[in-house]
């Protein structure tokens, strides 16, 4: 059995050490350790209290994911472990020495007490992969914080730090010097007070006040619409609440919560959840990259460009606590970027969320410069100028001569050719993309473009960087648009195609954003602005693509988006909720009509394979000429970067969850129907399918 526990007796009070290192998950041995620790100090009479800790960095970190789904395993269950707890008469207390998460909150919550070290987080991070705390969480929470506050942990899976866990009630001491010479006194108080022993089960004194106030479950149940809508295991954590509040029988509670997190188990979202949490895991690991590599030292950046994507990628270095300086040449935009950057952080520091000092300290390590020279001592250069390859490749060659030997040159590009960036430079091998995502403050994604000549140093060194900056990093190739960009040509051109075929921007935005997207391609485009792509078609005299001829026309009238309040929809003054308009109606007609397109009518399910299937095809494509490592590094962009459901697991696994045969019959028909080149089946999809394989075996290996 994996993992143990130790039992010592230390004068009158049992103390039961969890060893299952790194992090003490809750293995087969840390139950069983558990359940026979607890009955051993309860059959000593010299023993009177137990206490519980974890050795190592953590108390008990939550599950053992390897077991999950695994049949009956080792070991007396978590349910027996929290019965024998739950029945003794011999006060237990928690001393949380670090993490207690999952399932080890839900020991602690089983225990009458909980102390703390000032640095250990506390939380129930189950909802992330699809679940909800199964072991008693769901129903002792509420009783102890009340409804509301419950919610907001179990929703969120968020960690809790230290004191505001004392704060709500979750924990009841901090410990100021030793944590476990602090438990054991107050193992002993308690047993001298000879007070009867506090249960949370027994507890109602919250839930009895929250039981007439229907507001809080309405709010919660709103939340979840706003923020996890389609997911299904927020919904059942919900009704757990209910049964919590409305029911005084613990015990009936308990199995309402076993019966909800049994079905989260047996649902899909749960195994796509779980992969794009290994999937993000994985996406660190790169062939040819050893931990010993010498990696790049970063304790200064420096930005090429003040502009939307620089501004957010100081915001990043700065946040990380990474003094940056910012470079553009017009004065201008300079003043403007430091701007939008300032009143940022202000209205983050009005929400609540950040203070003042620390806003003050984060702006302080911005440095605004109009001289390029300035830029020349970072450890790292990202170039985030417009994206025109001359322009860049001008950039490059001044960088070249001003930045110190062994920095690292990145170009934020959104899908031109690292290579022939690098090559303008005498040091090509210190050269690789950092192609940050909108807002870049706030989109967790970042793609390390590999260029031909980029060394592992140098890719290694970007990765460390994106993940100091709190990114989650996915190496993609070189080649047009690498993997994210490449991919959405596709979505949106299919997209664009549908409505000269007789389907309405309307109903097309509808079933992406019931399929789990924030929102459609037509009210994304309105939200972009359709002017950008017209204005750069009109420079170079017009384009002969059909799909691009909708936009233009609606350009032409002067609809350019929410920017003006009519594009592909019309908005009301300070309101972004698209509403139709027949004159925007009427230019598609026009357009389909002048192209002779033949009409038809659509299912959801034919809307929905045309947008999704070619992120499919073009994904296999990438994964086969090797510009992609893993379908889940390709899920991993498509979830934290282009806002795909998580829930579904990302493009290639939901390809997998339809089955990889109908996903390629669907494609041979639409590359029959249309001849067009993105239907075009890729040769690794045809081999998996001849194979009976998946992506997912891929990764496996
Ligand atoms: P932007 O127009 O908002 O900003 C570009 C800035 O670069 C401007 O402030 C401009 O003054 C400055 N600049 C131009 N020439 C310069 C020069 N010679 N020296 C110094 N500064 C100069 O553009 P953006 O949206 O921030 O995009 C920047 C880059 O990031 C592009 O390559 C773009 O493709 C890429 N990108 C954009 C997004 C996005 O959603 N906006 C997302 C990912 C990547």
């Amino acid at each position: 059995m994996k993992g143990t526990v130790h039992y010592e007796v230390c004068g009158d009070i049992a103390l039961l050490s969890i060893d299952n290192p790194p992090v003490n998950p809750l293995s087969s041995g840390v139950r069983q350790g558990l359940f026979d620790g607890v009955d051993q100090a309860l059959a000593d009479d010299a023993v009177t209290g137990i206490v519980i800790t974890g050795l190592h960095r953590a108390f008990i970190a939550g599950a053992d994911i390897s077991e999950f789904g695994a049949a009956a395993s080792e070991g007396a269950s978590l349910h027996e472990v929290l019965r024998i707890m739950d029945k003794s008469v011999k006060p237990i207390i928690a001393a949380i020495n670090g993490t207690a998460f999952g399932g080890g909150l839900e020991v602690a919550l089983c225990c009458n007490y909980r102390i703390a070290a000032p640095t250990a987080p506390v939380g129930l991070p189950e909802v992330k992969l699809g679940l909800l705390p199964g072991a008693g969480g769901t129903q002792r929470l509420p009783r102890l914080i009340g409804a509301k506050a419950a919610a907001g942990i179990m929703l969120t899976g968020d960690p809790v730090a230290a004191p505001p866990a004392l704060q709500m009630g979750i924990i009841d001491r901090i410990a100021e010097g030793d944590l476990i010479e602090e438990a054991i006194d107050y193992a002993r108080e308690i047993v001298v007070s000879a007070n009867p022993l506090r249960r949370i089960r027994d507890m109602d004194e919250k839930i009895r006040a929250d039981r007439g106030d229907s507001a809080i479950l309405a709010e919660v149940g709103a939340q979840i619409e706003k923020n996890q809508r389609g997911r299904f295991a927020p919904v059942q954590i919900l009704k757990c609440i209910e049964t919590a509040v409305n029911t005084d029988d613990f015990d009936a509670g308990l199995d309402f919560e076993r019966e909800r997190f049994s079905e989260c188990l047996a649902d899909p979202q749960r195994e796509a959840l779980i992969h794009i949490f290994f999937a993000e895991r994985a996406a660190n690991k790169i062939p040819g990259l050893t931990k010993d590599l010498p990696l790049i030292e970063i304790n200064k950046g420096s930005i090429v460009g003040a502009g939307t994507m620089g501004g957010g990628i100081a915001m990043c270095f700065a946040n990380a606590g990474i003094p940056v300086k910012v470079h553009d040449n017009d004065a201008d935009n300079l003043a403007r970027g430091i701007k939008v950057i300032e009143s940022n952080y202000a209205r983050t520091v009005s929400r609540g969320r950040l203070s003042q000092a620390a806003m003050d300290e984060r702006m302080a390590l911005i440095i605004p410069t109009v001289n390029f020279d300035d830029l020349g001592d970072g450890d790292v250069v990202i170039e985030a100028v417009y994206e025109n390859l001359d322009l860049k490749k001008e950039i490059f060659k001044r960088l070249d001569s001003i930045m110190k030997p062994g920095s690292l040159l990145a170009t934020n590009t959104s899908g031109l050719d690292v290579d022939a960036i690098a090559a303008v430079t005498s040091r090509p091998a210190d050269v690789c993309g950092m192609h940050f995502f909108s807002p870049a403050n706030v989109m967790r994604l970042l793609e390390v473009i590999k260029g031909e000549k980029s060394t592992p140093v140098t890719l290694a060194s970007a990765m460390a960087l994106g993940k100091r900056l709190g990114k989650v990093s996915v190496v993609a190739g070189n080649c047009p648009g690498f993997i994210g960009n490449r991919m959405i040509g596709g979505y949106g051109r299919q997209a664009n195609l549908m409505i000269l075929e007789g389907a309405m921007p309307s109903r097309i935005d509808e079933v992406i954003y019931n399929f789990g997207l924030a929102m459609g391609p037509f009210a994304m485009a309105d939200m972009v602005g359709l002017d950008l792509g017209w204005r750069a078609r009109k420079m170079v005299g017009g384009s002969n693509d059909i799909t691009t001829r909708v936009t233009d026309g609606l350009c032409d009238l002067g609809r350019y988006g929410q920017k003006n309040g009519k594009g592909f929809y019309r908005y009301e003054p300070g309101d972004r909720t698209p509403l139709p308009d027949p004159e925007a109606d009427e230019v598609i007609r026009k357009v389909a009509e002048e192209l002779g397109r033949p009409q038809k009518s659509f299912s959801d399910d034919e809307i929905l394979k045309r947008c999704i299937y070619p992120l499919v095809n073009i994904g296999a494509m990438l994964l086969d000429e090797g510009h992609a490592l893993r379908a889940g590094d390709i899920d991993t962009v498509y979830v934290n970067g282009y806002g795909f459901p998580a829930h579904v697991g990302g493009p290639m696994w939901y390809a997998d969850t339809r089955g990889l045969d109908n996903v390629l019959a669907d494609i041979e028909r639409f590359y029959e129907e249309s001849g067009d080149d993105v239907w075009k089946p890729s040769n690794l999809l045809r081999k998996l399918v001849r194979e009976g394989r998946n992506f997912a075996s891929l990764d496996a290996g």
